[in-house]
């Protein structure tokens, strides 16, 4: 939990567009946007294979959360996409 405050994942609009995503992806079997595999919204947060809202484009607009549009992602997957936008950002500066 508190790993999450520090990524900024507390934040209440985030928080409210990721709930509305979450309801989207148990009704319409929306996929993970990493892996393409379905998502089981039932799982537990602390299960690798649950919901995890993603905000592609944060990182290159400076952070903003607001606004953003989520894709649906397996909370593994979005870990490992966020390892390897980490070393992007480091190759490229
Ligand atoms: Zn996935």
């Amino acid at each position: 939990m508190a790993k999450r405050l520090r990524n900024g994942y507390g934040h209440r609009a985030f928080r409210r567009q990721a709930e509305s995503l979450r309801r989207r992806t148990k009704h319409e079997h929306l996929p993970c946007e990493w892996c393409g595999k379905p998502i089981d919204t039932s799982l537990p947060s602390t299960d690798p294979m649950s919901f995890t809202a993603d905000h592609p484009k944060a990182l290159a607009n400076g952070g903003r959360l607001y606004g953003q549009k989520l894709a649906p992602m397996h909370r593994r997957c979005n870990s490992l996409k966020k390892d390897s936008e980490q070393t992007e950002i480091w190759e490229a500066s």
